[in-house]
């Protein structure tokens, strides 16, 4: 019998889907490529804007002739490729090619005559955008890929402008170092904030998981009693004041002691498992189910009228008894619906479901009962 048992999550329980269906993941991702997407539109935007501006006003330095116009173009090939969902690639790809072309101009700036006041200045305009490449970084890697990558590139640029043929003038030398260590800070700061988020971001995904641990049923995977309560609660407060029916199903496995008795504790929780997923499969999403105690289960139907629940019991009732086969153990339940009126309140249509679950057992078990108001 174990075979039927295995199940992949998301089967098992409607814990299992609720919590698939409420990590924000996939919709964080989706977000995620649309500010993407807008990102390099605007940057590229904000490139081409500039470098006509600089064009017009004559004698453009080097960085508007080559850099923005090739940032411009990178960046609209990023956004293709953001819309073809390799969000991966295009966040890579726009950092390392941000890093590449800064750094390209920055040696293209320092390679100009020695004492040329103008280049110092380019060069000065190029670091100007460094911070923004640190920030890039850090929201689209990991905080120590993103601090390497960081700090490698003010490295490059120290190296650049501080040794070999390139190096800037001795007199400027202490200014370009006065950048660079504001740069440090910068990133310092940045992956200070970055570490925070993570911190937080990992407390509220341990309170998440708490409070999805606290309202799960740890054997069956679907909700407890304690989310019943409250739900149920909640629930016949919204349907009164909607003036929809709500019904109740209250269900027992029958004979469930002699199951145990007769195949051991474990196969007798693999029974429970069993019904709980044909019972989470067999519920639609607005509706409520719980392990309400030991081979105890409770369905709260809201929208649904008395005899439509009678009909969603019968369903689950053979779904159950079709279920047992070869020579495991069989579980087929006895069922109590009713249904709420006017003035009902959650303590008394759970006994009127009871009532009713008592008089199924009674009436020979493997049977739905009601008992109307
Ligand atoms: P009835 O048809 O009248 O409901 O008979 P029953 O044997 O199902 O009812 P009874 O209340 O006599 O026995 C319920 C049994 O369920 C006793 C208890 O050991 C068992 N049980 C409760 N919780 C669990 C559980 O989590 N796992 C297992 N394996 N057994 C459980
Ligand atoms: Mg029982
Ligand atoms: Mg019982």
């Amino acid at each position: 019998m174990s075979q039927d048992i295995v199940v992949s999550e998301s089967q098992l329980s409607r814990g299992a889907l609720d919590a698939a269906s409420e990590t924000p993941v996939p919709e964080w991702l989706a977000l995620r490529r649309r500010m993407g997407i807008a990102t390099c539109l605007l940057g590229a935007s904000a490139a081409i804007a500039v470098s006509v501006l600089e064009w017009q006003k004559g004698q453009p330095a080097l960085f508007e002739v080559y850099g923005l116009p090739a940032i411009a173009v990178w960046t609209l090939a990023l956004a293709l490729i953001y819309r073809g969902r390799h969000a991966v690639f295009a966040e890579a790809g726009l950092v390392f090619a941000g890093a590449g072309i800064l750094l390209g101009l920055l040696f293209v700036a320092l390679i100009q005559p020695r004492a040329s006041y103008e280049s110092i200045i380019d060069a000065y305009e190029i670091l100007a955008w460094f911070p923004a490449l640190y920030l890039f970084s850090f929201a689209l890697f990991s905080k120590a890929k993103a601090l390497v990558f960081s700090v490698a590139v003010l490295a490059v640029s120290l190296l650049l402008s501080h040794l070999g043929p390139v190096a800037v003038p001795p007199e400027a030398r202490l200014g370009f170092l006065e950048v660079y260590i504001a740069n440090l800070g910068c990133i310092g700061f940045i992956f200070t904030l970055s570490a925070l988020k993570e911190r937080y971001v990992e407390t509220q995904d341990l309170a998440e998981a708490l409070r999805h641990s606290a309202d799960t049923d740890y054997l069956t995977g679907i909700h407890n009693r304690r989310w019943m309560e409250r739900r149920l609660d909640a629930e016949l407060a919204r349907c009164a004041a909607l003036g929809q029916p709500i019904a109740l199903v209250m269900l027992d496995v029958d004979r469930f002691k002699a199951v145990n008795d007769e195949f051991g504790h474990d196969a007798g929780d693999r029974v429970l498992q069993r019904v709980a997923r044909v019972l989470d499969l067999s519920v639609r999403a607005r509706d409520l189910l719980a392990r309400w105690g030991g081979e105890e289960f409770l369905i709260g139907l809201p929208g649904i009228a008395l005899e439509a629940a009678v009909d969603v019991s019968e369903r689950i009732r053979r779904m159950l008894e079709a279920q047992h086969g070869g020579s495991g153990p069989a579980a087929t339940a006895s069922f109590g619906v009713t249904a709420a009126v006017v003035g009902d309140d959650v303590e008394g249509l759970i006994r009127r479901a009871d009532e009713a679950l008592r008089l199924a057992k009674r009436e020979g078990r493997n049977r739905v009962v009601t008992q109307a108001a």
